[in-house]
C-alpha cells in the first residue's frame, strides 16, 4: 500500500498489548482474592464469592468474595483501632507513606494499566496514559498536603475512620481520589470497590503491604450494592465517601440523615459541551471526541449534550459524523482502538433502550457503521456498543434529560450566549461544561453562569489533582482533589461552650385571651424587601420571660415561603454584585445596628430573661460579627492553579444559590446572623426562619435591613413554627441549600426531605453550638459552608 493510500484509508495493524503479566498476577493468586483487612488476606465469613468477567470478551477473571455484616465489621474495628496511632503520627510520617505508595504504584504501572483494561474494558490507551499518570500524581499531591497538614490545616483535625464506595468506570483513579486525601489528613479507610472491577484494588492493597502501611489503615472488602449498605449503616465509620449514581447517592444521604456523619457524594450528570460559531470547529470535533467517546461515554462528566450555535451546525454536524465514522471500536488491548467494551451486558441493555427512546421520541439518530467485535463465549455482538449521535432532540426529551452512561450524544441548537446558557442549565445535574469559543471574552463571560462544578475553556475531561471535582446541584457535593478536598477529609477542632454562651429555659407559648388582638398589630412576614401579611392571616402569641404577651408574628405557611423563595430567585443579581459592594452593605448593616443596640438589648432581655449585661453583650458580638463578615466578603476569593498543561485553573468560590436558613432559640439575634451573615456575604439570597419563641428579634431586625441597602429580596424572613416552615424549605425545589440549627428530629428530618434536589445541607445535628465562640460561629468555615468551588480551566498558547 502506498503511503498516500495509508493517509486516506487510515489503516492501523493490531498493536496488541500483552496480558501476559496480568495473567501471570492472577495466576498466582490463583484467580481467588479475599479482603484485605487488618494489613491481612482473609476469606467471606459466610463463604460467598461472585466473579469479575472481562467485558472485552465476557470471560471470567477471577473470584472475589463477597462481604456479609461480620466482614464489613471487622475491617471497620480493624481501621477504628488503627486510627488513633495513624492520626497522631507526625505530617511527616504520613506523607513518607504516601509518598512510598506513589513510588510503588509508578513501579507497577504497566501491571495496573493492563489489568485495568481487562477488568474494566476500557482501552489501555487510556489506562496507561490517563488513569494511571493521574492515579500516581493523586499520590504524590497528597503526600505534600500530609506534609503541610499541620501548617495549613491548624484548625482542623481528622474525622476517624471513612468508608468510601467507588463505581466502576475508573476504579483505581477513584480508589486514588479516595485513599489519598483520606490518609493524608489522618483517616483510617474502609474501601468498597464497584462489583464489576474490584482487582486494580486488590492489587493496591498489595502495594499498602508492600510499603509497610501500618495494619488497619487501608481496609479492602469486596461485594455488591449490600456490602455498601452495611458500610452505610455501620456506626463507626464517621464518613461516607460516595461516587456513582445519583439514586444510590439519594438512598445514603437518607440512611445517614440521623447520624453525624459527614457525607460527600460525587453522583451523576449530562454535561453540557457548548460549541459558539467562533470556535475553532476542529478542535472543538477533537473535543467532543473526547467529552463523549472517552471511557465509552461511561464517564460521569461526559460532554453527553452537545449545544451548537445554529449558523455553524450544520457544518459541525457533518464534520462530527466524518470524524465518528474513522473511530476505532475494538479489543481493549489493542493499542490504537478508540474505544472499548462496554462494563456488562445489563449496561448496554440500558443503553439500548435509552436509544430506542430517543428514537420514538423522534430524533434523528446517526450510528457508527463499523463491525462490532464478537462475544468470544457466544455468537453475536460482544459487549460494544457503536459511537451514537442523536440530531434533532428537543430539550425536554427523555435522552436529553437522562444520563444515557454510554457513547451516545445528543445534539441541539442555540442562537445567542443567553439561549445557550439556559439550555446548559436546563438539567438536574451540574457535574461539569465545556465552552468553546476563540473569544476568551464571551467564555469567560459564559462560565460562570454555567450551574457546574467544572468548567472547561477549549478543552474537557482534564483533570488533576491539584484541582478540585465535583458537581453542583443533583450531581452531588464535596469536592475531591485540590485545597477544598481536603477539607472534606477533616473537621474543625472542637471546642466547648464557653461561659458567654447562656441556655435560655424557653417559655412555653400559652394561647391566651389575647390572641384577639388585631392583625395590624402583628409583626409582618419580610418578602422581597417588603412587609406581608401571612398568608393564613392567622398569628401567633410571643411572650415575655414573665409570662406577659410581648406582640404577635405571623403564622407563615407554606404559600409564604412559597412566595420568600420567589423573591430570594428575583435578587439574583446580588450574586454578582462585587464583593465590595456586599462589604459595603454589611459595614452599614452594623453601623445601623449600634444605632439600635439599646432597642435590641431590651428586648433580649425581655423576651429570653438574660441580664442586661448579657444582652448588651450579644448585641455587642452580633456588631462585631457583621464586621467580620464585611472583612470577608471581599477575602474569601479562590485559588488559582496550575495543573500540568499549558494553562491555568482557576477556582472561584461562588454562592449556592437560594439558602434556607432555619435558626435556633439560644442567643437570638447573635444566632440569627451568624447564619444570616456568611450566606449573604458570600451573595446567596437567603429565606430564614427564625426561632419561634423570639421571632420578635428577627422582625425588629427587617427594620435594620431596610434602612442599610440590603436589596430587596436578599434577606426574607418567614416567622412560625419553625419545624414545620423547615420541612417545606427542605422539599421545595428551588432552594439549592439549607442550613439548620434545631433539635435532632429537626436535623434529621432536614436530611431526609432535602434529597429531592440533593440540597446542600448543614445541620446542627442537635447539638448546641457556642454562638459567642469565634471558633465555632465565624469565620471562613461558614464561609465555605456558604460557597460552593467551580473549577474553571483555560489553557493557552496556540
Ligand atoms: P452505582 O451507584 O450503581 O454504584 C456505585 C457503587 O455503590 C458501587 O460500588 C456499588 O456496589 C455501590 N452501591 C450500590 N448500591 C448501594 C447501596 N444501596 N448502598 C451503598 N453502596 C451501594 O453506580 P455505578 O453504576 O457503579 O457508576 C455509575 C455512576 O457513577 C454514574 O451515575 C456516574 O455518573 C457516577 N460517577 C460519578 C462520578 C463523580 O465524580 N461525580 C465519577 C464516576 C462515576
Amino acid at each position: 500500500m502506498k503511503i498516500i493510500e495509508i493517509f486516506e484509508t487510515m489503516e492501523y495493524s493490531p498493536a496488541p498489548e500483552s496480558p501476559d503479566l496480568a495473567l501471570e498476577w492472577l495466576k498466582e493468586h490463583k484467580s481467588k482474592f479475599g479482603f484485605f483487612i487488618n494489613g491481612k488476606w482473609c476469606k467471606a465469613k459466610s463463604g460467598k464469592v461472585f466473579s469479575t468477567n472481562n467485558p472485552a470478551n465476557g470471560k471470567k477473571l477471577a473470584s472475589i468474595s463477597e462481604a456479609g455484616k461480620s466482614d464489613v465489621d471487622s475491617a471497620v474495628s480493624a481501621a477504628k483501632l488503627a486510627f488513633p496511632k495513624w492520626k497522631a503520627l507526625s505530617g511527616h510520617e504520613r506523607a513518607r507513606y504516601l509518598y512510598a505508595l506513589a513510588r510503588q504504584l509508578q513501579k507497577h504501572s504497566r501491571l495496573f494499566a493492563v489489568l485495568e483494561t481487562m477488568d474494566n474494558g476500557k482501552t489501555i490507551r487510556e489506562t496507561r496514559d490517563i488513569d494511571i499518570p493521574l492515579v500516581i500524581r493523586h499520590f504524590y499531591h497528597h503526600a505534600g498536603w500530609a506534609q503541610l497538614l499541620e501548617s495549613e490545616f491548624p484548625e482542623h483535625m481528622a474525622i476517624g475512620p471513612v468508608g468510601q464506595i467507588i463505581p466502576w468506570n475508573f476504579p483505581l483513579l477513584m480508589l486514588s481520589w479516595k485513599v489519598a486525601p483520606a490518609l493524608a489528613a489522618g483517616n483510617t479507610v474502609v474501601l468498597k470497590p464497584a462489583e464489576y472491577t474490584p482487582l486494580t484494588a486488590l492489587l493496591f492493597a498489595e502495594i499498602c503491604s508492600q510499603v509497610g502501611l501500618p495494619p488497619g489503615v487501608f481496609n479492602l472488602v469486596t461485594g455488591p450494592g449490600q456490602t455498601g449498605s452495611l458500610m452505610v449503616n455501620h456506626p463507626d465509620l464517621k464518613k461516607i465517601a460516595f461516587t456513582g449514581s445519583t439514586d444510590v447517592g439519594r438512598l445514603i444521604r437518607e440512611a445517614t440523615a440521623d447520624t453525624d456523619k459527614k457525607l460527600t457524594l460525587e453522583l451523576g450528570g449530562k454535561s453540557p459541551f457548548i460549541i459558539f460559531q467562533d470556535a475553532d470547529l476542529d478542535s472543538a470535533i477533537e473535543g467532543l471526541v473526547d467529552a463523549i467517546w472517552f471511557n465509552q461515554g461511561q464517564v460521569c462528566c461526559a460532554g453527553s449534550r452537545l449545544l451548537v450555535q445554529e449558523s455553524v451546525a450544520e457544518k459541525v454536524i457533518d464534520r462530527l459524523k466524518k470524524r465518528m465514522a474513522k473511530l476505532r471500536v475494538g479489543d481493549p488491548l489493542d493499542k490504537s482502538m478508540d474505544m472499548g467494551a462496554i462494563i456488562a451486558p445489563i449496561q448496554k441493555e440500558r443503553i439500548q433502550n435509552l436509544v430506542d427512546q430517543g428514537k420514538k421520541e423522534g430524533a434523528a439518530i446517526w450510528q457508527w457503521e463499523g463491525e462490532l467485535p464478537q462475544n468470544a463465549e457466544k455468537k453475536g455482538d460482544g459487549c460494544y456498543f457503536p459511537p451514537t449521535l442523536f440530531t434533532n432532540v428537543s430539550p425536554a426529551s427523555i435522552i436529553a434529560q437522562t444520563e444515557i452512561f454510554g457513547p451516545v450524544l445528543v445534539s441541539m441548537t442555540f442562537r445567542t450566549p443567553d439561549e445557550a446558557v439556559m439550555l446548559a442549565n436546563n438539567s438536574a445535574y451540574g457535574l461539569a461544561a465545556s465552552v468553546w469559543s476563540e473569544n476568551i471574552n464571551q467564555a469567560l463571560h459564559v462560565a460562570p453562569k454555567l450551574k457546574a462544578g467544572v468548567v472547561w475553556i477549549n478543552c474537557t475531561n482534564q483533570f488533576d489533582a491539584s484541582v478540585g471535582f465535583g458537581g453542583y446541584r443533583e450531581s452531588g457535593y464535596g469536592r475531591e482533589g485540590g485545597h477544598e478536598g481536603m477539607f472534606e477529609y477533616l473537621k474543625p477542632k472542637e471546642s466547648g461552650i464557653s461561659k458567654n454562651q447562656i441556655r435560655i429555659s424557653v417559655t412555653k407559648v400559652k394561647a391566651s385571651a389575647t390572641t384577639a388582638l388585631s392583625l395590624d398589630r402583628t409583626a409582618k412576614l419580610y418578602i422581597g424587601g417588603k412587609q406581608a401579611r401571612p398568608d393564613s392571616g392567622y398569628s401567633l402569641d410571643v411572650v415575655n420571660a414573665d409570662g406577659s404577651l410581648a406582640g404577635e408574628i405571623g403564622d407563615g405557611n407554606r404559600k409564604d415561603i412559597r412566595n420568600a423563595v420567589e423573591a430570594a430567585h428575583k435578587a439574583s443579581g446580588w450574586q454578582s454584585s462585587t464583593p465590595h459592594l456586599r462589604a459595603q452593605i454589611l459595614y452599614f448593616l452594623a453601623e445601623n445596628l449600634e444605632t439600635r443596640s439599646l432597642e435590641f438589648k431590651n428586648r433580649i432581655t425581655q423576651l429570653t430573661g438574660v441580664t442586661e449585661k448579657q444582652a448588651a453583650l450579644e448585641v455587642k458580638t452580633a456588631v462585631s460579627r457583621i464586621f467580620t463578615y464585611a472583612a470577608l466578603a471581599d477575602k474569601h476569593e479562590g485559588l488559582i492553579h496550575q495543573p500540568p498543561m499549558r494553562g491555568l485553573a482557576l477556582a472561584l468560590n461562588e454562592p449556592i444559590g437560594v439558602l434556607g436558613l432555619v435558626c435556633p432559640d439560644e442567643a437570638p439575634l447573635l444566632s440569627m446572623l451568624s447564619m444570616l451573615l456568611p450566606a449573604i456575604a458570600m451573595g446567596n439570597s437567603v429565606v430564614l426562619v427564625p426561632s419561634r419563641p423570639f421571632a420578635l428579634v428577627a422582625t425588629d431586625f427587617y427594620q435594620v435591613l431596610e434602612t442599610s441597602d440590603v436589596p430587596s429580596g436578599v434577606v426574607n424572613i418567614v416567622t412560625g413554627d419553625s419545624a414545620k416552615l423547615g420541612t417545606v424549605l427542605a422539599k421545595h425545589d428551588d432552594v439549592a441549600g439549607l442550613w439548620v440549627a434545631g433539635t435532632r428530629t429537626e436535623c434529621t428530618e432536614a436530611c431526609k426531605l432535602s434529597t429531592g434536589n440533593m440540597k446542600i445541607i448543614w445541620t446542627n445535628n442537635g447539638k448546641q453550638l457556642d454562638w459567642y465562640d469565634n471558633q465555632q460561629s465565624e469565620g471562613r468555615e461558614w464561609m465555605r459552608r456558604a460557597s460552593q468551588v467551580k473549577n474553571v480551566w483555560i489553557p493557552y498558547g496556540e
